[in-house]
């Protein structure tokens, strides 16, 4: 089998035609997210009402949200888009190392940095000030609105700077925690983990 697949069209109206599929199936992907952004909140809506947490509404919700992810995930791998540039207008090739479709310009250029860099965890916060956060989200996590508003609130109110709070959150979004019970829930092990700290 080959290495990798090129898909290059060069008939300028075969390449529109191409493009407005890839557009049609862009629209159908965002119309599906919103729909399903509607659905959570309106669980969440009904929560509220209710004064407190429905453990049967919240799975429906995190099913909801696990459908989200796989729609957005299933996209940016397909042949519609380049995850690097966001064009849907492109060539595209096919890497087979990280199981996705890129465009020429990126995958010749951009893509080799990219499986070259290291990832590491940033934190320009203090061990005590990480275990502050923590403790503060802790309590307020039931909260959750599927973002990261309270997280940004409790760092706020512990004075770090905006820039920092991004660099921090960065962080934890890469470590699963893409809204404030998230953090809690994927990201607080791997952070416990880095600072050599036991679990409570
Ligand atoms: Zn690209
Ligand atoms: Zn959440």
């Amino acid at each position: 089998m080959k290495k990798h697949r090129k898909i290059i069209i060069k008939n300028p109206s075969l390449k529109k035609i191409r493009n407005n599929f890839r557009k049609i199936i862009q629209k159908a992907k965002s119309d599906e997210i919103n729909n399903i952004i509607k659905k959570q909140r309106e669980l969440l809506n009904q929560m509220k009402k209710e004064g407190k947490l429905i453990p049967e509404l919240e799975e429906k919700s995190k099913i909801l949200e696990s459908r989200k992810q796989t729609l957005n995930r299933v996209f940016n791998e397909s042949i519609c888009i380049c995850p690097i540039c966001r064009e849907i207008d492109k060539d595209m090739v096919y890497a087979t190392r990280s199981k996705a479709w890129y465009c020429i310009d990126c995958y010749e250029t951009k893509l080799p940095k990219r499986l070259q860099e290291k990832w590491e965890p940033k934190y320009p916060l203090t061990k005590e000030q990480v275990l502050e956060f923590l403790d503060e989200l802790k309590k307020v996590i039931e909260q959750c609105q599927t973002n990261l508003d309270l997280s940004k609130e409790i760092l706020s109110g512990m004075d770090i700077s905006k820039n920092d709070q991004k660099i921090f959150l960065e962080t934890l979004y890469h470590y699963g925690g893409h809204c404030d019970c998230e953090i809690m829930l994927n990201a607080y092990p791997k952070i416990m983990a880095d600072f050599d700290l036991e679990m409570d």
